[in-house]
């Protein structure tokens, strides 16, 4: 066990933003640990299920790596082009598209593709090694403490902890008790999501049920209460099917309907519900073909750094609140957690307030926005699938619900519906709850764009952010059927 500094930068967990930090930390001159749990052809796999997601990004969060890292990647691990993202209501009818040109990936090929730009970089990599804490020396984080080939215990020290080991992190749930970094988030606030790698025959064209040229998302309160079930292509003739249900809008589905249905039965009935994927059989290649993990969809950690320690990806619950998209905030955030890493060191700086320029970087390219998605998330997750098919089709139009997605908030156009809607629609209070929702998102948008300069106006910043989070909470109840 060692008790001097051993390194610049440890970085805990070889995932997507792991292996992102690792790079430019260690491109921009620091001595670099990263270290995972999996042995190095299993790189980035989540859980003994294998690396479990639907493996949909945004072209763009792809072209933020590769422009920043002057990279490029193509075949394998882009294993898919497609064209957007389509939302489609629960009676089919009407449908959103969203979010532009993007790939389905070949994840374990990602993963290794990154895992290499780290070691090229020359950070050390060790694998089969299990974190299980952070070491905290006077209220700040010195190090991790682990297991070797999981089973020796070791001490690593370093200037900047960067947490990167996905929503089941030891090392964030083990800080100090303090007001930057949370150790625990709200079980509502989290999707029990999991997912298949099929081969299939296509049965028929049908485009409400499988797109080759798009990823589809079924909004469905009956099927994947308080989540989404999803259909995304792969190539050849895979598919990733699978969905996201919330825990409590789940119970209330059960009760309410009388099922006992659990998110495994859920996700064989949405399989089965497809009419156009027939004959379908597990694609294991990586025996990767099946799984189930936990996504956290709510706006990021208010702040991302403490004394000594950093988190980026879903350690930091990056996902997008509405989409449950974790990949490219964890792309994003990796690569300027490293690069701030290694600003904070050579400024002799790795405190709260030395590290508080990765808050400010990661606010201005991805995260500011989230606050107000999670306001939205929380109303959706209040309608039933009568008022979605509904809202879907008189309510917003493809730019508005596409605007949403991206935490941009439409007025004008909503406040002269509002009008229309007034004159005799129905599902007036759906309605004006959605204006205040967009009142909502365009508060939280003001706050994180005066985001905090310095750690001294946080505390201001969160109790507001907390409070409007808190008051949405409070208004819209879960209510899938
Ligand atoms: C079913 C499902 C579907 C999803 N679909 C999508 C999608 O289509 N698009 C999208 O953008 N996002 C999706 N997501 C979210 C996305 O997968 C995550 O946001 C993303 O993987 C986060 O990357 P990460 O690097 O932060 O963490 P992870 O990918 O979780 O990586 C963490 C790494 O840390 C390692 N680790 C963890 N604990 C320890 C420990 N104690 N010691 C050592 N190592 C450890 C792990 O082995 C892993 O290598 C989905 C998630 C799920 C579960």
């Amino acid at each position: 066990m060692s008790n001097g500094t051993d390194y610049d930068v440890i970085v805990a967990g070889s995932g997507l933003a792991g292996s992102l930090a690792a790079t430019t930390a260690a491109r921009a001159g620091k001595n670099v640990l990263l270290l995972d749990r999996n042995p190095e052809p299993e790189v980035g796999k989540k859980t003994t299920w294998g690396w479990v997601c639907g493996d949909a990004v945004a072209g763009s969060h792809i072209n933020f790596v590769q422009n920043r890292l002057k990279v490029k990647f193509g075949q394998p691990e882009l294993d898919r082009r497609v064209d957007g993202v389509y939302a489609v209501s629960p009676d089919l009818k009407t449908r959103f598209l969203f979010d532009g040109l993007g790939y389905t990936l070949d994840r374990p090929e990602f993963e290794a593709k990154l895992l290499q730009l780290a070691k090229q970089a020359g950070a050390t990599y060790m694998n089969d090694f299990e974190v299980t804490g952070p070491i905290i020396q006077e209220n700040r984080v010195v190090g991790i403490r682990g297991k070797e080939g999981k089973k020796e215990e070791k001490e690593y020290r370093a200037k900047v902890v960067i947490d990167a080991l996905g929503i089941s992190t030891v090392i964030r749930r083990n800080l100090p008790e303090n007001i930057f970094v949370e150790r625990k988030i709200d079980i509502d606030d989290i999707e029990s999501t999991g997912r298949y790698i099929y081969e299939f025959e296509k049965d028929h064209d049908d485009l409400n049920y499988y797109d080759p040229d798009n990823a589809l998302i079924h909004l469905n309160n009956e099927l994947a209460p308080g989540g989404y079930g999803w259909v995304f292509p792969k190539s050849g003739n895979k598919v990733n099917i699978g969905l996201g249900v919330q825990k409590k809008s789940l119970e209330i589905r059960n009760k309410k309907m009388g099922r006992t249905d659990n998110l495994q039965s859920l996700i064989d009935n949405y399989v089965k519900w497809n009419p156009v994927l027939k004959n379908t059989r597990v694609w294991n290649k990586n025996n990767n073909g099946k799984g189930n993990w936990s996504v956290p969809v709510r706006r990021q950690m208010e702040s991302l750094v403490f004394d000594g320690y950093m988190g980026a990806g879903d350690s930091m619950v990056m996902p997008n609140p509405i989409s449950a998209g974790g990949i490219g905030p964890a792309l994003i955030s990796g690569v300027l957690a490293g690069e701030n890493a290694a600003r904070a060191i050579d400024n002799n700086d790795t405190s709260v307030a030395g590290l508080w320029q990765y808050n400010l970087d990661f606010n201005e390219a991805y995260g500011n926005r989230t606050a107000g998605m999670e306001i939205f998330r929380i109303y959706l997750q209040s309608l039933n699938n009568d008022i979605l098919n509904y809202g879907m089709r008189t309510f917003l139009t493809t730019k508005e619900a596409s605007d949403i997605t991206l935490g941009l908030v439409p007025e004008l156009s909503l406040a002269s519906k509002f009008r229309m809607v007034l004159k005799g629609a129905r599902n007036i209070s759906a309605f004006s709850n959605l204006v205040y929702v967009m009142g909502k998102m365009k508060t939280l948008n003001a706050v994180y764009a005066s985001y905090p300069k310095s750690p001294k106006e946080f505390p201001e910043f969160k109790k507001t952010v907390v409070s409007n989070i808190e008051e949405a909470k409070e208004k819209f109840k879960p209510n899938p059927v």
